[in-house]
């Protein structure tokens, strides 16, 4: 079958100045013909690709004066199989059948390979969209079903009702063998969950979250729903996460459809977040949209940010505003204390630039800001201004001063002033804390993994502080000079960055440091969840040691918060993958095993009734610790036997248990393992499922097996929509992930026959490959190669791979010397 497309469009357009001919946006599209049409005149035209530019360019056959026209156009292009623009993807059904659909992903920029458009951000209008199709085959767009009749041989011409009047990159469209939920009825609004065919059982959980989100986010606006439905699509092939179109939001199946029975609290939370950080993009993006790409990160940090606003309210037990702190905030960090990081919002002029801006920075970064802001101003502030600057410019375009005036007048503070330090330049701070007098000096300046002392930049620092044990009170202050002392009754117990909300790093200095450990239990999760982060932020930057960090790491041995654990163990893993050798591996583990075993102790193997969800998530954190850093060989074994009885029935195993025994059995795994694996990887058909299975591949670590993957992920056997993280997650491997580095390097040219904007997620991988030669070979090999997609990614990876190799220079010795002196 021909995996072509036509079309024929009529674009409503005013000529204001007298023109002879008309540009806009082409993309691997034929243009058969385009004629200007007024009540008096049609004039045709010659057409000219400019393929370099993406644009079309018509010449038209006499002058068109000012006034209304209408251009009307016939074209035809190429479903690709790139995952961008009008696309098509095959898959094998749950009977095993091979099935293809085609579909849209236009963001950013997109539209132009599906027609032709003006395809930016501030060309609103209005889309009017029928779909000619097989009859046998389910359709969907932005606007609910309005018409359909017969278009003779089996096909059937279907008709959406209009859009409201929105950009380009929004348009979506999707054709296939899906089947949907019955719509429910949310005040108004149909909701439903769309699946390829079969997996329909899996969208309870989805509809659930959606019903929810959907109520939740239109009240803290206190803004209607703009379009007519809501439509949750779950697509086969997708390269990104899930994407806000109006009215049909498209997923790929792991973001959408879960078994609740065998989901893990992760697999199940990440349903619930994507689904409500694409319902927070109906109001802000969709309904209110950026005038251009530089403030494309405004648009997904807000959303990222009202993503938790809205899963923190509907599982509040879930704790969500500890997880943002352990998962966005790290992520922006880790890029952000790099020199070769850049602002959160800088100029954007091509395409690829564009693509360029979905990164940590935006989401994790800009996200993280947009909290610290409203803890500082206060969320009934923050909301009221939210809902004033959308409200303000309904259907319209804006830029990121706009919010900053809505939320200045909400609060009554300089919003926009203190924001511009942090999105206009790179990078953020470290806040030093020294005794001074009865109270505290506290200076910034930049904190970056490679220092360098002769960086001046200042930011303005919303400050929060309190005193542990005499007053809780917190007391708020902006810091804009190099350094500001304050007033309390002792200076120890003191703690900066109190609620643990801000975007730095807090240094604590003469004997402040150890009081806050002395009290670490005064501390609350997020406060002690940013005392050990920030000290392994310091460890990478070499201005606290490894040994120091690991004495740390012990006092958190009581600890039970999973995000906490998370951090704590984040370090640890590091240390044992880049500082500790084959010959410290034993010490290293018992070291581990000491730290970790009383808490598993405490939880045992049997999930206990009435148990919290995120106690069920510890213990399953705490087997993968055992298992993976501790080889503890009891919790190995066993990991082996559950493995069998997940395979007869995975209902059968507590999820979070699950989860962890696959993993602790892939990283101790045989070939006879790795084969298994494989085969419940290729006949699971619940997604998450199938995600663990295939990231567990990953984690397999004999030679052999570790090229393997990388070939699996280059020759099919592997989705391309998984294929470039696969191979990410296999660099981690401590004693074989440079093979995968090699395998890749051997396959280059399979490697960029990728989906490219899923290609990052190697690049992103490079700083686990830290032995010095084989980071030598890495530096050189991009030194020669070019990535266009991803160069900054590129630029930011390989300085981060020179900051591990500096670690591992000063630390290794270190560790060693701390593993043989330790009981
Ligand atoms: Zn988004």
């Amino acid at each position: 079958m021909a995996a072509t497309f036509g079309g024929r469009e009529s674009i409503q357009v005013d000529i204001v100045e007298p023109v002879t001919e008309i540009l806009l946006n082409c993309h691997e599209l034929v243009i058969q013909s385009a004629v200007l049409r007024n009540e008096a005149l049609a004039l045709g035209g010659s057409i000219e690709l400019l393929e370099e530019d993406q644009r079309a360019r018509i010449s038209l056959d006499g002058e068109a004066a000012p006034g209304p026209w209408v251009l009307d156009i016939e074209f035809t292009g190429i479903l690709n199989d790139q995952l961008v623009g009008f696309y098509r993807s095959t898959f094998t059904d749950v009977d095993g059948m091979e099935q293809a659909i085609a579909t849209t992903q236009f963001e950013a920029t997109d539209a132009r390979r599906a027609f032709p458009s003006w395809d930016e951000p501030d060309f609103k209008a209005v889309f009017s969209i029928s779909l000619v199709i097989p009859e046998d085959l389910f359709t969907v767009s932005n606007g609910p079903e309005v018409g359909r009749e017969p278009a003779g041989e089996g096909k059937v011409a279907v008709r959406f009702a209009d859009t409201m009047v929105m950009s380009t990159y929004l348009v979506a469209f999707a054709v296939g063998p899906f089947e949907a939920t019955e719509p429910v009825d949310v005040d108004g609004v149909p909701v439903r969950v769309i699946t390829p065919r079969g997996k329909l059982g899996l969208s309870q959980f989805a509809l659930d979250c959606a019903v929810f989100a959907f109520r939740y986010l239109r009240d803290y606006y206190e803004i209607p729903y703009p379009g007519l439905k809501i439509d949750h699509v779950a697509i086969p092939d997708f390269a990104f996460g899930a994407m806000e179109n109006l009215g049909c939001i498209t997923y790929r199946e792991t973001a959408l459809l879960v078994d609740p029975e065998t989901a893990s609290q992760s697999e199940l939370v990440r349903v619930l977040d994507v689904i409500g950080h694409e319902l927070a993009h109906m109001w802000f993006g969709d309904l209110v949209t950026m005038r251009w790409w530089d403030g494309i990160w405004l648009n997904e940090a807000f959303a990222s940010f009202m993503e938790f606003k809205s899963t923190d309210a509907m599982r509040p037990e879930w704790k969500r505003w500890l997880a943002f702190a352990a998962i966005e905030r790290p992520w922006a960090f880790g890029v952000d204390s790099l020199e070769s990081t850049r602002p959160v919002e800088f100029e954007v002029e091509s395409p690829s630039e564009a693509n360029e801006m979905f990164d940590a920075l935006t989401y994790g970064k800009g996200s993280s800001l947009l909290r610290m802001i409203e803890q500082f101003i206060g969320e009934e502030a923050f909301r009221q201004g939210v809902g004033n600057y959308l409200r303000r410019h309904a259907y319209g375009n804006t830029v990121t001063a706009d919010l900053w005036a809505g939320l200045n007048s909400a609060s009554g503070q300089p919003v926009g002033e203190i924001m511009d330090t942090w999105i206009l330049q790179r990078g953020f701070p470290q806040l030093e804390v020294v005794p001074a007098g009865n109270g505290i000096k506290i200076s910034q300046r930049r904190y970056l993994t490679i220092p360098d002392e002769s960086d001046q930049t200042l930011w303005q620092v919303p400050v929060q502080t309190r005193q542990l044990g005499n007053s809780d009170a917190t007391e708020k202050f902006i810091l804009k000079e190099p350094e500001a002392t304050r007033d309390f009754e002792s200076a120890n117990g003191v703690i900066v960055n109190a609620g643990g909300h801000g975007f730095y790093r807090v240094r604590y200095e003469g004997g402040l440091f150890s009081a806050l450990v002395e009290k670490l239990g005064a501390l609350d999760d997020l406060e002690r969840y940013m005392l050990i982060d920030d000290t392994w932020a310091f460890v990478e930057s070499g201005q606290q040691s490894a040994a120091d960090y690991l004495r740390l790491a012990s006092a958190y041995r009581d600890e039970t918060e999973p995000a906490i654990w998370g951090a704590v163990l984040g370090g640890v893993a590091a240390i044992g993958h880049h500082l500790v050798g084959d010959e410290h591996r034993q010490p290293f583990a018992s070291w581990v095993s000491d730290l970790v075993g009383p808490a598993f102790s405490r939880l045992g193997w049997e999930p206990r009734s009435g148990e919290s969800d995120l106690t069920r998530r510890l213990r399953g954190q705490l087997i993968g610790a055992l298992g993976r850093l501790a080889d503890d060989a009891d919790v190995i074994a066993r990991s082996r036997k559950l493995v069998e009885l997940i395979i007869e029935d995975p209902r059968s195993i507590d999820p979070e248990i699950a989860r962890a025994s696959l993993f602790v059995t892939a990283a101790n795994g045989s070939e006879t393992e790795y084969r298994r694996f494989f085969e419940q990887y290729k006949t699971t058909s619940i997604p998450h499922e199938q995600q663990r299975w295939l990231l567990a591949l990953s984690a397999f670590d004999e030679p052999d097996l570790v090229v393997e993957t990388v070939e699996a992920s280059l020759d099919g056997r592997i989705r391309t929509q998984d294929s470039a993280w696969v191979i990410g997650a296999t660099f981690g491997n401590r004693r074989n992930g440079h093979l995968a580095w090699q395998q890749v390097r051997r396959e280059w040219e399979a490697f960029l026959k990728l989906p490219t904007m899923t290609q990052r997620r190697m690049v992103e991988a490079i700083p686990a490959l830290s032995r010095p030669e084989v980071a030598a070979e890495v530096e050189a090999f991009f030194a020669e190669t070019r990535l266009p997609h991803a160069a900054k990614s590129v630029a930011q990876n390989l300085e981060r791979l020179r900051a591990n190799v500096l670690l591992r220079q000063r630390e290794t010795e270190a560790v060693a010397r701390f593993l043989e002196n330790s009981p």
